[in-house]
């Protein structure tokens, strides 16, 4: 019997993980969702007594403080230093109790500013990450060197995946915090809700930046079923890129458009090119996934951002906002 503990089990991933296993119910693994409440990982004998507590042999460790650009632009040294401590702890105490596989998350965005494309997975640490997050992209590479540290040392196949960007119910819709579609979500309900005069043909949806950048999705549903297949089946220590495939790239415009569409929203979409837009693009290559999982079927944007509109509708008073 498998036990596996998932460490940020209560966030955007941590919920679609949970809503898979539960489906399908594996008889030979026992699940374990830790959020916060159950310890907090910035601190070493908080993380030892849940792992005392739950006696993983598995680990999908997903727990790390998340933002979007602008959270990360103002708060680098908090990002490296809480990222850091997490990661080093749950590493550590996963080894010591035996764990016999961790698979951590890294995120495309810490790859090198400047770099050729499409990314791959042997170019994580091939030149500083875009000055808007280096806390947070520092702090996750180093997982990768944990991992291959803890390999040399012990033999631990402890390894990582890169997902793109994520988006599905329970992402955190805080305005101050948020990633590109939950922000857009929170505001877009916000002016179709809004009690105003203005006809909804005059009112005007604000995309921030220029509305070019060119960005990957995964929805939290496919991505929760791909970490699933890694922990059963892959048995290497190198990361592993979890995105949609190259041709499903779209525009920050284009994902505006799709939220638009989901709330039946008909009035006008203005780019705000005083925000910052961050990396112009970080398309990066599945083709690695692909080599397993040639038919895998990713969920199309618009469907996916369907869905996650409906959920946030319909479970408003308690999304985190
Ligand atoms: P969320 O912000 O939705 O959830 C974060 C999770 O981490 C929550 O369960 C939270 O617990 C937990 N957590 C945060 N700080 C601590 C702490 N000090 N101790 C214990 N638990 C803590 O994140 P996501 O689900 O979006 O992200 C999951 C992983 O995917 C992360 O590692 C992230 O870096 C990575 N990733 C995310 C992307 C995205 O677009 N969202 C893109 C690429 C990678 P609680 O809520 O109970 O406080």
């Amino acid at each position: 019997m498998k036990k596996v503990l998932v460490t940020g089990g209560t966030g955007l991933v941590g919920k679609a993980l949970e809503a898979v296993i539960k489906e399908q119910s594996p008889e030979d693994e026992q699940w374990f969702f830790a959020g916060s409440k159950d310890a907090d990982l910035t601190n070493l004998a908080a993380t030892q007594a849940l792992f005392a507590r739950e006696k993983p042999t598995h680990v999908i460790h997903l727990a790390a403080m998340v933002g979007g650009l602008f959270h990360n632009m103002n708060n680098n040294l908090d990002f490296l230093r809480n990222n850091l401590l997490i990661n080093d702890n749950v590493l550590q105490t996963a080894h010591e109790q035996g764990c016999v596989k961790v698979v951590s998350c890294l995120s495309t965005c810490i790859f090198p500013d400047k770099t050729s494309y499409p990314i791959d997975e042997t170019m994580v640490h091939n030149g500083p990450p875009h000055p808007s997050n280096y806390g947070y992209s520092y702090a996750k590479r180093l997982i990768d060197v944990q991992n291959h540290a803890y390999h040399d040392k012990y033999g631990r196949v402890y390894t990582s995946v890169i997902p793109c960007n994520i988006f599905g119910p329970h992402d955190n819709y805080n305005p101050e915090v948020s990633h590109v579609i939950p922000g857009m979500i929170y505001r877009m309900h916000q002016l179709v809700t809004e009690k105003t005069d203005v006809p909804e043909n005059d009112k005007v949806f604000t995309v921030f930046g220029s509305g070019m950048p060119l960005r990957q999705f995964v929805y939290s549903r496919d991505l929760a079923e791909l970490m699933i297949w890694v922990l059963r089946n892959y048995e290497s220590v190198e990361p592993i890129i979890l995105s949609a495939d190259e041709v499903q790239e779209v525009t920050i415009f284009e994902v505006a458009q799709a939220v638009a569409k989901a709330f039946n929203f008909n009035g006008r979409l203005v780019c705000d090119t005083s925000k910052s837009d961050g990396q112009y693009k970080k398309t990066a290559s599945n083709a690695k996934l692909r080599s397993f999982l040639p038919d895998y079927a990713f969920t199309d944007l618009e469907t996916a951002i369907n869905a996650s509109v409906k959920w946030y509708i319909e479970n408003y008073d308690q999304a985190r906002k």
